[in-house]
């Protein structure tokens, strides 16, 4: 090998090596980034530009940013990190292995390899099969009243049940609207108990047995939910609760230990999103379903704070012992 050909090889080696890669660009993720580029460490970002909350066209709740739209949040984002030298790219990472480094394989880029790891790849909601739920989802159909019920307040609410454990969300959304229809579908009306009951009664929620058929909609906005027998409930606004799908295939395949809870299995981590795995943490919706924007961003912030004590001791004690 001539000196060029070495040092063209020394240099596409160094520009595979990153000293943390991100996987996924969302709130938590880019949080993550902007803490590590300001902290000096080479940071690359893989996203699949999927964000949980694409379908929606306003994100609520962020103090400094409510009302603003998902896709203009994460694009200031984008900004933000690319200041400090952070690379981001568009592609999906379909696995992770370590040899003392991780490497990062991705579908269309050549692998790299990070020192650390943070897994930041949110979470898929599976929506309930009802024709039209996934079609209006995150604009009439909505999940979460913290996320869009002030913009719907008092406007008639119809409640999906997916589960006895969707009276829950039949009695938050009460807080939202006083004109609450909860449509039990599959759910046989004697798996509700009694405190259920008296507690939908005292919040004067209507409880509808039947199965729903279909969502009736008008000049593209709800308007009723249709059941099976073929009764109309005028409604223009409907939660439902989708079945959370965390996306944690890579921390499972490095051998992180998960967690089992009703919305699904997440990693088990400390208070700074280390995982069971040495070298890797996680973030936002990958650690629970219950991580808003706010939270995710706040995850990411502090796992990237952790790690960057984490290197720099690594590095101190490796001079230290020579
Ligand atoms: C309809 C709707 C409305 C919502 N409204 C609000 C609201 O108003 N306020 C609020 O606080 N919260 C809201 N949420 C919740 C919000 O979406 C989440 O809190 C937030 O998206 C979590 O951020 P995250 O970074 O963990 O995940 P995400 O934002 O989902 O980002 C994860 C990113 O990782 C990428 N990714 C996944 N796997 C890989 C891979 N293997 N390789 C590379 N990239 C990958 C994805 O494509 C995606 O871009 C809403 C949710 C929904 C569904």
């Amino acid at each position: 090998m001539n000196e060029t050909d070495k040092n063209e090889n020394h240099d596409r080696i160094h520009d595979d090596r990153y000293d943390v890669v991100v996987v996924g660009g969302g709130a938590a993720g880019l949080s993550a980034a902007l803490v590590l580029g300001r902290a000096r460490l080479r940071t690359l970002v893989v996203d699949a530009g999927e964000p949980r909350n694409a379908p929606s066209s306003h994100m609520q709740g962020y103090l400094s940013r409510d009302g603003m739209s998902p896709a203009e949040f994460l694009a200031l984002g984008r900004e933000e990190i690319a200041r400090y030298g952070v690379e981001l790219v568009r592609d999906r990472v379909t696995e992770v292995s370590r040899d003392g480094d991780f490497t990062v394989v991705r579908d269309a880029g050549r692998p790299v390899r990070a020192r650390r790891l943070i897994v930041a790849t949110g979470l898929k909601d599976e929506l309930p099969e009802v024709p039209g739920v996934a079609e209006r989802f995150g604009r009439d159909v909505l999940h979460c009243p913290f996320c869009h019920g002030w913009e719907v307040r008092d406007e008639p609410f119809g409640v999906l049940a997916s589960s006895a454990m969707s009276v829950h969300q039949a009695l938050m959304v009460s807080q939202w609207s006083k004109d609450v229809t909860f449509f039990l579908h599959r759910v046989a009306e004697d798996e509700l108990s009694d405190q259920d009951l008296r507690r939908l009664a005292a919040a004067g929620v209507d409880v509808v047995p039947g199965e729903v058929a279909e969502l009736v909609t008008e000049d593209d906005r709800l308007t009723g939910v249709r059941l099976a027998d073929g009764t109309t409930h005028a409604r223009s606004v409907l939660f439902a609760g989708p079945r959370p799908v965390p996306q944690t295939g890579l921390l499972e395949r490095l051998g992180a230990e998960l967690n089992e809870t009703p919305f699904g299995a997440y990693p088990v981590v400390d208070q700074t999103g280390l995982t069971t795995v040495p070298g890797v943490w996680a973030a936002g919706n990958a650690i629970g379903f219950g991580e808003q924007v706010v939270h995710a961003a706040s995850g990411g912030y502090r796992a990237a704070a952790a790690i960057v004590g984490d290197l720099l001791m690594s590095d101190l004690d490796a001079a230290v012992s020579g």
